[in-house]
């Protein structure tokens, strides 16, 4: 009996890493990129800030469209695309 609750107890901790791995896998998007950018991301979605950090440390792909963002967002100015978003 032990051993059962032990064996599902282990499948649960594996299935979740593989999970956990699979996410850290995906790419964000860009909306998501942009939040984690403007500081966002952390207050409204811990657990989607957790990811796209783990993300960003295995992707060379989003970790350059995070400098596309930045640039793009320095080329506009903060103020400015609330002004568009009112
Ligand atoms: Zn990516």
């Amino acid at each position: 009996m032990v051993f059962w609750i032990l064996a599902i107890v282990f499948s649960m901790i594996i299935f979740d890493r593989i999970r956990r791995i699979y996410r850290i896998h995906q790419c964000p998007n860009d909306q998501t990129l942009v939040k984690y950018f403007e500081g966002k991301l952390q207050k409204e979605d811990e657990a989607g800030y957790e990811q796209t950090i783990s993300h960003l440390g295995v992707c060379e792909k989003c970790q350059s469209r995070l400098v596309d963002i930045a640039n793009t967002e320095e080329r506009e100015g903060g103020p400015n695309l609330e002004d568009h978003l009112i």
